[in-house]
């Protein structure tokens, strides 16, 4: 039963001595979160933008500048990894390859001089928790598993150990589309078993969504925004976060905004805002972001902006369709249904005004946004 809490936690890495550039590189740039005991959240960013360093940060592998990072309250900032009682999947399998699954797991128990039967009755705990087939794993050779297999007794060698806190950094992304789109429900389940305060990283966006109660978005050492999907999807805290969550993403387009007239330079193009939507919006320069499901689509010339068709998605599992197509300088996608007719080269679009976001056009701060539509 462990919280993570992180106050301001700075982290530099100085370039070895001869590296050329001798510029501190910035790895965490005042990190601030509260993950709560038995919560997953995901860490999701650009490659480079700090994840793993968080994640070495709270397991206690990589020492920190400055701040504090506590378990349950405790400061722990200067504690060791064993200490912290961490359990780590990394994207490398990291098992020995020569022995046995079993041998992986019970490793442990031989350094911390455990009993024969507390090794036997762990072992069996643990086997049971990562559900059938498990056993079967156990006893086979490491290097004769498959890449999710091989995930599989990753964790399970971390489980066996019960840890605090379990930390898992890229954990699928060597596998394959097929595979990895399996082994993230198999994880997503097992973790809801475990119940264990996870910290899962990964730098696709659809991933960090499926597996966090809560998503932390990073970029260039800086925590963006920390929250649930909805609050990053409907309340972005600026056009970074609204852009990486979504797909296909959000479509921005320059606008300016006048006593209640939206124009779009890019297309000449001039609609005024209805009466109930005039006062939430700024005046002036800014960019509009719309959702793909938040345009109305018309066939009919005069219903709208126009734009040329480039082609047709059709999802045929999700019964829709995505319009791409260019409109001004932007490339726009707009959800249709899966009935929309071939060979139409231009429709006619038209924000829905209630669930546009507004970014200022100088810098990604978000203006307006729509927030969670009520479900009911
Ligand atoms: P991510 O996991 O998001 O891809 P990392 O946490 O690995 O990113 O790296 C964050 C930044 O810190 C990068 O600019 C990276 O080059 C730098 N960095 C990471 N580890 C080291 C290190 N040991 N020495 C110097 N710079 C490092
Ligand atoms: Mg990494």
């Amino acid at each position: 039963m462990t919280s993570v809490t992180l106050e301001n936690v700075m982290k530099f890495y100085i370039p070895a001595v001869g590296a050329g550039d001798t510029k501190p590189v910035t790895g965490l740039e005042n990190i601030s979160m509260f993950i709560q005991d038995g919560e997953t959240i995901s860490i999701v960013g650009p490659s480079g933008c700090g994840k793993s360093t968080l994640l070495k940060a709270i397991a206690g592998l990589e020492s920190i500048n400055s701040g504090r990072i506590l378990y349950n309250k405790v400061d722990v900032t200067r504690i060791s990894p064993q200490g912290r009682g961490v359990g780590m999947v990394f994207q490398d399998y990291a098992l020995y390859p020569s022995k046995e699954g079993e041998d992986n797991l019970s490793y442990y128990f031989e350094v911390r001089k455990k009993t024969e039967e507390e090794k036997q009755q762990r072992l069996r705990e643990t086997a049971d928790m990562m559900g059938i087939g498990f056993e079967l794993l156990m006893g086979r050779q490491v290097d004769t598993l498959s890449g999710g297999e091989k995930q599989r007794v990753g964790i399970a060698r971390c489980i066996v150990r019960e840890p605090n806190v379990f930390l898992m950094d890229e954990p699928i992304s060597n596998l394959d589309a097929k595979l990895r789109e399996r082994t993230r429900t198999e994880i997503k389940k097992l973790l809801k078993k475990f119940g264990i305060t996870t910290i899962y990283v990964t730098h696709d966006q659809q991933e960090a969504i499926f597996m966090g109660d809560r998503i932390a978005v990073m970029r260039s050492g800086r925590l963006e925004q920390f929250g649930t999907f909805d609050d990053l999807y409907y309340s972005p805290a600026n056009l970074f976060v609204a852009s990486l969550i979504g797909t296909p993403p959000i479509n921005i387009l320059p606008a300016i905004i006048q006593n209640g007239v939206v124009s779009l330079p890019d297309s000449q193009f001039n609609v005024a805002l209805p009466p109930d939507q005039e006062r939430s919006f700024p005046s002036g320069s800014v960019r509009l972001g719309v959702r793909p499901e938040s345009w109305t689509v018309s066939q009919r010339s005069g219903q709208g902006i126009p734009m040329k068709v480039i082609h047709v998605e059709r999802l045929y599992t999700e019964r829709a369709a995505f319009v791409n197509g260019q409109l001004g300088g932007a490339v726009i996608n707009a959800l249709v249904g899966l009935d929309f007719p071939e060979n139409v080269s231009q429709v006619y679009l038209l924000p829905d005004w209630s669930q546009t976001h507004v970014f200022a056009s100088d810098s990604e701060t978000a203006l307006v946004s729509p927030g969670a539509p009520a479900l009911f």
